[in-house]
């Protein structure tokens, strides 16, 4: 289902370019996927074995890189979806690098961190033959976070009989971590909304879904910026503040409580009304399929801005396309984060590390090079944002592949 829509996608944008047979053929199917048992014994002595995955979706234009997510619902058709948006993402912003993704089918709340930790290294030891510093990189993605890098590098290392960092990214600083790349996919994101608020006044009201690592970040930088966040959600629920929230005070509730939603005096919204609310800006940042074709209708928002993949459907998106709601894609939205990560990728294999302010420079200048470049052939090409994202990278990628001029 998720791939499907991601190659709904892939069709739209290939009425607007002409690609070579030979780009189209290998963007039909992943380049490698594997799927494999992790074995690992528990806390109380017994054996419990969790599915990973991997897939390698095109190297066209460099080693493949994307993220490794923990929930009970990872599959291999959600990370075949996530994989090939990742070779997209790349050829967006314009990085070395194919597409990739992982996973395992787990729910890491349930587990210890000792058994989270054999269970990471258990990953690692399965997918070590797939992935590599020049071949495919991780990175952290839903549920998993700098501790989980830093015992994936740890293993890998061990496996390879040499410190190997630049075979994963989003480790901790001590690790050879990347300033600024804790919060890189929201400073992206937020880069995008600035410069989209440039060609046209949207006006400040911000209502966010997803109050995680992306979604609070970016809630920070907008507060920072003079907008007013006027509603938040976390998979416990939704809260609504007229007057705006005091982001200080939302991390301190959420640190403390674990639930956006017990900030005090504010009105409780369902995981749906929080979509649906009228405000400016909709920011998601949750998970995949929130906005659909039975809810796009009622978005109120005039600016969508991904920071989930795949958060609007196929369906949705020509809804709201209609209604005229300026959609920047998650494409374009998020990859900060990959962005950075290849910044990381790139001081681990010099061996010498940039200041924050200028990771954050280079960041910046990617971003809005490349939200420019989609907005012409946006306007240009008389197509949404989606799309014109899409075209940029296919030919970027179709360019990589003729010139390898595969047998
Ligand atoms: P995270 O785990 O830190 O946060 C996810 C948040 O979503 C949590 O607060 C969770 O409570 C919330 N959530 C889950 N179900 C929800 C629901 N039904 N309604 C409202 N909130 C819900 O993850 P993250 O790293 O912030 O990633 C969020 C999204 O951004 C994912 O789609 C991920 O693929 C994407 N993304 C993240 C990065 C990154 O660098 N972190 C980069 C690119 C894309």
């Amino acid at each position: 289902m998720v791939f499907e829509n991601a190659q709904k996608q892939l069709e739209k944008a290939k009425k607007h370019i002409e690609l070579a047979q030979e780009t189209e053929e290998t963007l039909k199917n992943p380049k490698e996927a594997f799927i494999f048992s992790i074995p690992v014994r528990m806390d109380d002595g017994s054996l419990k074995v969790f599915m990973g995955h991997r897939v390698r979706f095109n190297d066209a234009r460099g080693p493949t890189k994307g993220g490794i997510r923990y929930h009970p619902r990872v599959n291999i058709d959600e990370v075949k979806a996530l994989a090939f948006w990742m070779a997209i993402k790349c050829a967006v912003i314009n990085i070395p690098y194919g597409g990739g993704k992982g996973g395992i089918t787990v729910d890491p709340r349930q587990l210890s961190k000792t058994e989270l930790e054999r269970l990471s290294r258990g990953w690692m030891r399965a997918a070590c033959r797939i992935v590599g510093p020049d071949r495919d990189i991780p990175a952290p993605d839903v549920y998993t976070n700098a501790q989980v890098m830093a015992w994936m590098m740890d293993e890998y290392s061990v496996l390879a009989g040499k410190y190997s960092p630049a075979v994963i990214t989003g480790k901790p600083l001590s690790l050879g971590g990347s300033l600024g790349r804790s919060y890189a996919t929201a400073q992206g994101g937020y880069y995008c909304t600035r410069e989209a608020a440039k060609k046209n006044e949207y006006g400040k009201t911000v209502a966010i879904q997803g109050f995680g690592n992306a979604g609070s970040h970016m809630a920070r930088l907008l507060s920072a910026d003079g907008y007013k966040v006027i509603a938040v959600s976390d998979s416990k629920g939704g809260a609504y503040l007229e007057e705006g929230f005091d982001f200080d005070k939302l991390m301190e509730v959420k640190g403390r409580e674990k639930r956006v939603d017990a900030f005090p005096g504010v009105k409780k919204l369902d995981h749906k009304e929080i979509l649906e609310l009228d405000c400016d800006i909709l920011v998601l940042a949750a998970l995949e399929n929130q906005v659909t074709e039975e809810n796009a209708e009622r978005i109120k928002a005039k600016m969508i801005v991904e920071l989930a993949n795949g958060p609007t459907t196929p369906e949705a998106d020509d809804i709201l396309h209609k209604k005229g709601v300026f959609i920047i894609p998650d494409i374009l939205a998020n990859a900060g984060g990959v962005c950075v990560s290849y910044f990381e990728w790139v001081q681990n294999k010099y061996g010498f590390y940039w200041k924050e302010d200028e990771v954050n420079a280079r960041l910046e200048e990617k971003m809005v090079k490349e939200f420019e470049t989609t907005f012409s052939i946006h306007r240009e090409k008389e197509i949404d944002m989606r799309t014109a994202a899409y075209v940029l990278a296919l030919g970027r990628i179709d360019e990589a592949t003729k010139d390898k001029a595969l047998y």
